[in-house]
C-alpha cells in the first residue's frame, strides 16, 4: 500500500460505506473521511456551515458543493490524512468529483479506487432506519442485523450511550436515496471512465463484503 493511497467509496445510503470505511481503516492504518461525519460536527457545533446545512440534511438533500468543499480541504489538510484517506460520502457531485481531481493533481497524488457498493435499493430503507452508533466510539450497529454481543454495551469501547441520526428516517431515507440516484450515482460513470472503477455486492455479510473490498484495495494500491 502506497503511504498516500486515496480511495473513494460510492453507494445509496445503507449501502455500508461507513461501516466498512471504518474496518479499513483498521485493517490498512487508512483515515476514513466522512462528509457526513463532518457536517453532523459542524451542526452540533452551530458553525456557519453547520446552520446553513442542517435543514438541508434534515430534509435528505445534498448540502451545496461551496459548503462541502470547503469542510473537506480543511480536513484533507491535517496531517494524519497523509497516511491515505478512504473518502465515504464524497464526492456525491459531479462538481466535487472535478474539485477532489484538482485538489489531487495539486498534491502530485491521484484516486487509487473507486469503490461502488452495489445494493438493492428496496432493502435500504430497513437498512437505514435501524441502525445507530456508538455515541463514544462510533461503532455501528443494526436492529436486526449487528447488535452488541452484551445488550446495550458497546464491542468496541464498553460505552453504554449509543445514538441515532436524526435523517434515519423511513420518510428522509426516500428523499435520500433520489439525491442519491440523481446527483451521485453518474460518477460511477465518471470513475469507470477514468479507469478506477470496481463494483463490490455489497447485499452479504458484513465481513464477507469486507473481504471482497480489501481484496480491491490491495489489487489497487500495489
Ligand atoms: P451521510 O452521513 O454520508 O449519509 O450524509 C448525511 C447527509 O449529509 C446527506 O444526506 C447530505 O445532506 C449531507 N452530505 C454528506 N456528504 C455530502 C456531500 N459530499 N455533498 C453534499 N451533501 C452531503
Amino acid at each position: 500500500m502506497t503511504k498516500s493511497a486515496v480511495l473513494i467509496l460510492l453507494g445509496p445510503p445503507g449501502a455500508g460505506k461507513g461501516t466498512q470505511a471504518r474496518m479499513l481503516e483498521e485493517k490498512f492504518g487508512l483515515v476514513q473521511l466522512s462528509t457526513g461525519d463532518l457536517l453532523r460536527a459542524a451542526v452540533a457545533a452551530g458553525t456557519e456551515a453547520g446552520l446553513a446545512a442542517k435543514a438541508v440534511m434534515e430534509a435528505g438533500q445534498l448540502v451545496s458543493d461551496e459548503i462541502v468543499l470547503a469542510i473537506l480541504k480543511d480536513r484533507l489538510a491535517e496531517p494524519d490524512t497523509a497516511k491515505g484517506v478512504i473518502l465515504d460520502g464524497f464526492p456525491r457531485t459531479e462538481v466535487q468529483a472535478a474539485a477532489l481531481d484538482d485538489l489531487l493533481a495539486a498534491q502530485g497524488s491521484a484516486i487509487d479506487a473507486a469503490i461502488s457498493l452495489e445494493v438493492d435499493d428496496a432493502a435500504m430503507v430497513e437498512r437505514v432506519a435501524g441502525r445507530y452508533t456508538c455515541g463514544n466510539c462510533g461503532e455501528g450497529y443494526h436492529d436486526s442485523f449487528k447488535q452488541p454481543a452484551v445488550a446495550g454495551v458497546c464491542d468496541k469501547c464498553g460505552s453504554t450511550e449509543f445514538k441515532r441520526r436524526a435523517d434515519d428516517n423511513a420518510e428522509t431515507v426516500g428523499a435520500r436515496l433520489e439525491a442519491y440516484h440523481a446527483q451521485t450515482a453518474p460518477l460511477i460513470s465518471y470513475y469507470e471512465g477514468k479507469g478506477v472503477l470496481s463494483r463490490v455486492d455489497a447485499m452479504g455479510e458484513i465481513n464477507r463484503v469486507a473481504g471482497d473490498l480489501a481484496a480491491v484495495v490491495v489489487k489497487a494500491t500495489t
